[in-house]
């Protein structure tokens, strides 16, 4: 492996200097070893010949089909012109066609010859069309490869006549060429797990004889990943755990108990006492808590992170409450004081917009300790926010921040504060043990009691009018409704509703109703003001673009209309509706969309309405768009790139990783064992990637 390391890839029969430039640009394949793990990203089975009679759906795999060329033509001129040719099996006819290398490609195929042409046919102003398929010779035996991968390729490439061929059959060469493939898992997991040794799963995993043996390949490939980035999480959590040392808070005292017993506004739910313990437990210990909080929306997180916040206070610490935007940060500001303010407890509000003289008396008092809690946006983590004693921080809706500013507030203090790091997004357990590998995670997976589940409905342009006279009998009966556009502005590449029009046109509808809006753009005292007037009642209406999605409460709003529904992810509509069925009263949310959507887009939107369940959306979501969807800051989380194994969708194998990995570390903690000694070596070139963001969390 060594070598194969270090062996450059223009070495390689057919590579040669200008081509391995190539595939350093567009995949960043260096050696042979790169070569090696640059896998297909699927495989068809070359075993099967299709008929185009019988081609459907609007997202056909790639196939096979063997037939004729009946005609050529060239097309169109100078840089669009393209070589169309028409191709026909007995079923039926499809057009294929050459952006590139046109001209040649004309001299090479002609008709009246047998060919297997295979590649991904699509739908194209009613005809079947292939684009820059693979073309096997007529000599080409049938079922030759059996099931052949597909890579991913570049058009520069294409260009310089890589296929998916080229790339398996380097593959081949290098292991053909290679005497020793040194086991980079120690002899005692490949067993214990029944995994196929490394030369044999690389061998499949480019030239599968067959599915069950690429199965098997790809297990161990997709293992072997997710082992090593288990190992790492794992051995890096368990060195924290037993070295960061963390205050101390043994008491409950004053704050807690008086607001607990006299301000409460309502008895906690099960779940809220049980997180609550948890959280305590975690301070009492002398380790610095690193905990994830995960509770859907509406499901009461602010007061959790309030009453541990007074523990804090209990013990002489100050304690601080990060939100993502000011309008969320206002809110928490707002209700926490009205809850502790008449017990004493110093709250003050620091953003981006607090006024000069109000920010050096909030600096004041955060030195000299009299200010107890500090609600605000990433304000707070500015390098001049000093504190006395900085004990805990809570960070609201945490996938919101990057990675890097969570660092900053641990540089606060010599000893870290405790972290609760509180998210409305529910992440399915398989990520949350990979992004969060090394958090302990606390649920609140119950709502308080009274809550109506919120109705939601697919309609269509054409139910518009019933739709706005149902929204109309809600307000006149006193409640107050959002309506959410995916743009600010019209864009004419667009074909979407927009907040501007949208807002001509629905203070035009509802006459007698005050509308506000918000959106991104707005200035923040004036996004204060129209989200204080929604808040208030003065408006009745709120139209926003997606700036509400988080945290807003206003428990009298019973209806969201989300325009082009379509266009948002799972999460963020649940987000979304989640501003909504905060009361008493039967809540709403309608998602507008045109009639003609793709499958996969109804799918989604049908989910929306069959469940409000968060874990269940944040699942199928992932399942739908892969993890690499979710957040930015979450795949960043991940220390090592993953070539094969797949978050979302490779869960039993994550959980696999993840007891093999505690294994180990259980019994061989500092993997000193000799038989180890491979896991050490393979940490240390993957961890090469350095990882400055790790003591954060
Ligand atoms: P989230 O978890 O989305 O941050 P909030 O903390 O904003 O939820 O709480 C949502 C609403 O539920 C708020 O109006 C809050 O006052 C109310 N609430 C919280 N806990 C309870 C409870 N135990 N019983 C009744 N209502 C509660
Ligand atoms: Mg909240």
């Amino acid at each position: 492996m060594e070598r194969l390391r270090h062996t450059d890839i223009k070495y390689l029969r057919g590579i040669g200097p200008r081509r391995a430039e190539l595939l350093d640009k567009s995949f960043g394949i260096k050696t042979y070893y790169d070569m090696l793990y640059h896998f297909p990203t699927h495989y068809v089975d070359r075993t099967t010949i299709r008929r185009i009679a019988e081609f459907e759906g609007e997202d056909m795999p790639a196939v096979q089909v063997r037939g004729r060329f009946v005609s050529f033509n060239m097309l169109g001129e100078g840089a669009k012109m393209r070589l169309v040719g028409l191709f026909s099996d007995k079923s039926g006819t499809m057009e294929i066609v050459w952006f590139q290398r046109a001209k040649a490609m004309r001299d090479i195929y002609r008709t009246h010859t047998d060919y297997t042409v295979f590649g991904k046919p699509t739908l194209f102003n009613g005809r079947w069309s292939m684009v820059h398929p693979e073309i096997d010779p007529p000599s080409t035996p049938l079922a030759q490869g059996g099931f052949r991968g597909v890579y991913p390729l570049t058009e520069q490439l294409r260009n310089k006549g890589f296929t998916s061929r080229t790339f398996a059959g380097a593959s081949a060469e290098i292991l053909a060429g290679a005497q020793v493939i040194a086991e980079t898992l120690p002899p005692h997991i490949v067993s214990r797990y029944a995994l196929l040794d490394l030369r044999t799963a690389l061998c499949a995993i480019h030239n599968p004889p067959t599915m069950a043996v690429l199965d098997r390949a790809r297990l161990r490939l997709k293992f072997e990943e997710l082992f090593y980035l288990q190992l790492d999480i794992q051995r890096y959590a368990r060195r924290r755990s037993s070295t960061t040392q963390g205050f101390r808070f043994p008491r409950i005292g004053q704050f807690f108990n008086n607001f607990y017993s006299q301000f409460l506004p309502f008895p906690l739910t099960g779940a809220q006492k049980r997180v609550i313990k948890e959280i305590r437990a975690d301070m009492g210990t002398g380790r610095q808590m690193n905990r994830l909080l995960q509770g859907d929306v509406g499901s009461g997180k602010t007061l959790v992170a309030l009453l541990t916040m007074l523990i804090a206070l209990d013990n002489g610490f100050q304690a601080c409450l990060m939100a993502p935007t000011e309008i969320l940060a206002t809110q928490h500001y707002e209700t926490i004081r009205e809850m502790v303010a008449p017990m004493g407890v110093n709250v003050r509000l620091l953003t981006g917009s607090t006024r000069k003289k109000e920010r050096d008396e909030i600096d004041a008092q955060l030195r000299d300790g009299s200010l107890h809690i500090l609600i605000g946006t990433h304000a707070v983590i500015e390098d001049r926010v000093k504190f006395h004693n900085l004990g805990y921080v809570v960070i609201d809706e945490q996938h919101r921040f990057g990675v890097a500013q969570r660092a900053r507030l641990w540089t606060k203090n010599v000893i870290a504060p405790h972290v609760l790091v509180m998210t409305a997004t529910p992440i399915p357990r398989t990520l949350a043990m990979t992004v969060y590998g090394d958090l302990d995670v606390s649920v609140i997976d119950e709502l308080p009691p009274g809550r109506k589940p919120v109705q939601t409905l697919l309609r269509y342009d054409e139910n518009r009018l019933a739709t706005y006279q149902g929204i109309a009998r809600q307000l006149k009966m006193g409640r107050q409704v959002y309506i959410v556009y995916p743009l600010i502005k019209e864009n004419e590449k667009l074909d979407l509703r927009s907040l501007e029009e949208g807002y001509e046109n629905i203070c035009e509808i509802y006459r007698d109703y005050r509308v506000a809006y918000v959106h991104g753009k707005l200035k923040p005292e004036e996004k204060d003001y129209q989200m204080s007037i929604f808040a208030s009642g003065e408006a009745q209406i709120l139209v926003s673009t997606t700036v509400i999605e988080v945290g807003v409460n206003v428990p009298n709003a019973t209806t969201m209309l989300i325009e082009n529904a379509e266009r948002f992810g799972l999460s963020q509509l649940h987000q979304l509706r989640g501003r909504v069925g905060r009361g008493e009263g039967q809540s709403y949310c309608i998602l507008m969309t045109k009639r003609k959507i793709a499958k996969d887009t109804r799918k989604r939107l049908e989910l929306m309405t069959a469940t409000t369940n968060g874990f269940e959306i944040a699942e199928a979501d992932m399942q739908m768009r892969g993890p690499g969807d979710i957040e930015g800051t979450m795949q960043s989380g991940i220390p090592f790139d993953l070539h094969i194994a797949n978050l979302a969708t490779d869960g039993q194998i994550v959980q696999m990783a993840r007891d093999a990995a505690c294994e180990v570390l259980d019994a061989d903690p500092d993997l000193t064992n000799p038989a180890n000694a491979v896991l050490v070596r393979q940490l240390s070139l993957l961890n090469s990637r350095i990882r400055d963001w790790s003591k954060i969390s």
